[in-house]
């Protein structure tokens, strides 16, 4: 831009009024030479919004003889007036877009919720329903009436749960979750998830390969129980026909790192982090035939972030999938003020 139309420009910004410099030409002889223009005369109008500078719009000549008079400023101001109109709507216009793109995501996200969550709450409340009109109507043995109940408390755990994990995510999602670290052996509590694990999971072979130093590291011991339990079962859930599932755990300089590794029916490489956010779930039908809510892995990855830690998943060429859960050996997140 030549020194004079910008030195124009600034003069228009600052005084937020139109401005004409006719003698362009000898102010700034030097630069137009060594810019091969000759600006003889300059005018220049502020773009304004609402008291706000957008920006400028100038218009120069070379010609020495065209000479720009007060109707060229009034035109030069009218075009203005027009490019600002014409910016603010562009933006406005953007802004809305996002908007309703925005609302259309969370249109989606609602509508998967309530299908999700309303198939979830119905499968156990389905099973309370007919297994109480059973106890109610007919003459059971008093085995039967144990199992019955049985089954009703199963059902009535896995609704707690699932009301718990909403309730969780939310409460880590919006900073109102505090992180009660202690001093906890990464192992023992490895051994512990994968024990309780075990009866549930009759088909599988769960190996561990736990470092062999004594891992201790200052965390929150509910939350990465609740971490590992979430992947392990995981691992579990998505190999319907079992096989092994192996957790590691090493240290890396100052990094506690958890693998767990299955052999099931793995994920597709392009959704591997996309099943990190809320409520998502594999599109495969093998997948979907597995319930679930799409809410542990978010649950997992909130947990990681609290610690200053971290997850992610791949999908190893040789089937199944890995998911690594990474945490500082001292929790470097400040801890939130909250509720608990
Ligand atoms: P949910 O299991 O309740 O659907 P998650 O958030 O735990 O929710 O998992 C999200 C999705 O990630 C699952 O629906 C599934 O498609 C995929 N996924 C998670 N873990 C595994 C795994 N070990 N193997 C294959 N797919 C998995």
């Amino acid at each position: 831009l030549p020194e004079a139309v910008a030195a124009a420009s600034a003069q228009a910004a600052r005084l937020r009024l139109p401005v004409l410099v006719s003698d362009a030409h000898g102010v700034d002889a030097e630069t137009t030479s060594r810019l091969h223009t000759n600006v003889s005369m300059v005018a220049a109008a502020p773009l304004l919004h609402e008291g706000h500078l957008l920006g400028t719009l100038a218009v120069f000549s070379e010609e020495p003889t065209r000479r720009f008079d007060s109707e060229d400023a009034e035109l030069l101001e009218l075009i203005a007036g027009l490019a600002t109109a014409a910016l603010v709507t562009g933006e406005a216009f953007d802004r809305q877009q996002h908007a309703v793109q925005e609302l259309r995501r969370l249109h989606r996200a609602k509508a998967d919720f309530v299908s999700i969550v309303s198939h979830e709450f119905r499968t156990p409340l389905t099973g309370i329903q007919g297994f109480s009109e059973m106890m109610r109507d007919e003459d059971l043995s008093r085995a039967q009436m144990r199992e019955f109940a049985g089954d009703i408390n199963k059902d009535a755990h896995r609704l707690n749960r699932l009301i718990n994990e909403m309730l969780d995510l939310d409460r880590m999602e919006s900073g109102r979750m505090t992180l009660h670290s202690e001093e906890i052996s990464l192992n023992a509590l490895v051994e512990e998830v994968a024990t309780t694990a075990r009866p549930n999971a009759p088909r599988h072979s769960i190996k561990l390969q736990l470092d062999p130093t004594s891992m201790l590291l200052r965390a929150d011991r509910d939350k990465i129980v609740q971490a590992l339990t979430n992947l392990i079962d995981n691992a579990i859930k998505y190999s319907p026909d079992g096989g092994v599932v192996v957790i590691r755990s090493f240290f890396e300089d100052d990094l506690a790192h958890i693998i767990v590794r299955d052999h099931g029916i793995g994920i597709q490489p392009d959704i591997l982090e996309t099943i990190f956010e809320r409520y998502t779930r594999g599109e495969s039908p093998q997948s979907r035939s597995i319930a679930g809510t799409g809410l542990g892995l978010p649950i997992v990855r909130e947990i990681a972030r609290l610690h200053g830690g971290r997850t992610w998943a791949e999908s190893p060429t040789s089937g199944g999938s890995t998911f690594h859960l990474t945490i500082p050996r001292v929790a470097t997140t400040v801890e939130v003020e909250g509720d608990g």
